[in-house]
């Protein structure tokens, strides 16, 4: 539909195919399900693994940053 904001995939930049519900998200990130299917299927220890890990990681902790967190 015109005028509906499609959500782009944190990792991979583009629009999912199969529109709003074609992924997953992650405190608020947007991760479709291509990068998803990539993600399961990766091999650990490889450097698209650490290099996708450290994306995963950085979309927590950017919504994270959004929490005031109060120290001890
Ligand atoms: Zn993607």
């Amino acid at each position: 539909m015109q005028g509906n904001i499609y959500p782009l995939c944190y990792h991979c930049g583009k629009i999912p195919e199969l529109g709003l519900y074609d992924g997953f998200r992650i405190r608020g990130k947007f991760f479709c399900s291509s990068c998803e299917q990539a993600i399961v299927t990766m091999e650990t220890g490889t450097q698209e693994y650490q290099d996708t890990l450290a994306c995963i990681r950085k979309a927590i902790f950017e919504g994270m940053s959004r929490v005031k967190v109060i120290g001890l």
